[in-house]
């Protein structure tokens, strides 16, 4: 891995930090430092975020002289919060503060958006199909993130490969432009196809939707999986009220099996506006180039004093959950906390690294997993 050499031989940061470790090592200055990683505002008005982006931090430091404590790979955080906090001797790790929030600051925008999506689509399938948008050398950063976020499936090659599952897609209009119409690009697509492979028509490149619906139906029967609505936005109208009359259309027909799925410009609350009459959402830019969450990294204690900079709280600090109303209580570390309701306190810090030794690994399968138990917990 090219980068994550340049990103250790400290090349992938800020000037400014190379130059303080070049102007600390002359004046022959080294103390036992404590940083923290904190976040004191969320996006566009997020109740919440998703913490991940920890492995590759904890993969930068492995073998260096540095304890980490901080959140588990899929945990949320909410605002002022301590996600992550390195110990060790400033010169061993200093330099790395930027890739360190770079690394967290889009894993977990891209988790956070791929939860919120989750939330609003509730138990319908969700795509992750962004990977257009950004450029390809992050391409499989972007779908095991937004996978981590609760998508049930991404269209990249590589990035299923690299997590063991099978790429999703259905038909491009360039298929359909190509060969000249919609049921001759499905009827091919169908002849050529393993059988494995779900039918899903694309059904907005020439015609009317609701024709175009009735037309591959009739073509494939019951061997149609579902219709993709791709509609451009300026000749979408009322995208809720098509998809109705095409399922209508269909279930009169005797199509009622088909399922209905929607793309192009999806977020979070177009979702929601379109979750009880469509099976499945791609989405796109809103995922891939999903808000950064801006987390900072600031020094707290010095040789074990409690400092900070105006405007931040010194001192290493750990957080709690209640287990019976859920409050989240952050506290100095070593302090045991309880819940005003008298609740069974539970603690969300953990131990990550121990003298550069990782201790907590999770499978992007498992953050999944842990991410889709909290989504009827959470709204947006
Ligand atoms: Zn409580």
């Amino acid at each position: 891995m090219g980068w994550m050499e340049d990103v250790k031989q400290g090349k992938l940061t800020d000037i400014y930090f190379e130059r303080s470790q070049e102007i600390l090592k002359k004046e022959g200055v080294d103390p036992y430092v404590t940083m923290e990683v904190v976040t004191h505002t969320l996006p566009e008005g997020y109740k919440w975020a998703v913490f991940t982006g920890v492995s590759e931090v904890l993969s930068l430091l492995e073998g260096l002289p540095v304890d980490v404590y901080g959140f588990e790979e899929g945990e949320i955080l909410f605002p002022e919060e301590p996600v992550l906090t390195i110990k060790g001797r400033y010169s061993s790790f200093g330099v790395y503060e930027t890739p360190i929030l770079g690394m967290l600051c889009q894993a977990s925008g891209i988790t956070t958006k791929a939860l919120r999506c989750r939330v609003t689509a509730g138990e319908k399938t969700l795509l992750s199909f962004g990977a257009r948008r950004m450029h390809p050398s992050i391409s499989t950063l972007i779908d095991r993130y937004a996978y981590m976020g609760g998508v049930d499936g991404i269209s990249v090659i590589k990035s299923a490969e690299e997590l063991g599952i099978k790429p999703t897609g259905t038909i491009p209009h360039a298929l359909i432009l190509i060969l000249g119409d919609t049921v001759k690009a499905l009827l091919a697509f169908d002849r050529v196809m393993d059988e494995g492979i779900p039918r899903i028509a694309l059904i907005d490149t020439f015609g009317d939707e609701k024709f175009e619906a009735i037309r591959v139906a009739e073509a494939l029967k019951e061997k149609l999986y579902g219709i993709r609505l791709d509609t451009p936005r300026s000749r979408r109208g009322d995208l809720k009220r098509i998809v109705e009359e095409i399922r209508q259309e269909l279930g009169i027909r005797g199509y009622g099996h088909v399922k209905i799925f929607a793309s192009g410009g999806l977020d979070e609350y177009k979702i929601k506006e379109l979750s009880d009459v469509v099976d499945g959402f791609g989405v796109g830019t809103s995922l891939s180039n999903a808000r950064t969450i801006d987390f900072s990294m600031d020094i707290v204690e010095i040789e074990g004093k409690p400092v900070s900079k105006k405007g931040k709280s010194s001192g290493m600090k750990e957080v709690y959950h209640c287990m019976r109303c859920g409050e989240r209580i952050v506290v100095p570390s070593g302090e045991e906390p309880a819940c005003p309701c008298g609740g069974k306190i539970e603690k969300v810090t953990q131990k990550l690294m121990e003298n550069g030794r990782i201790m907590m690994k999770w499978t992007p399968e498992q953050v999944r997993g842990k991410t889709l138990k909290r989504v009827r917990f959470l709204s947006v």
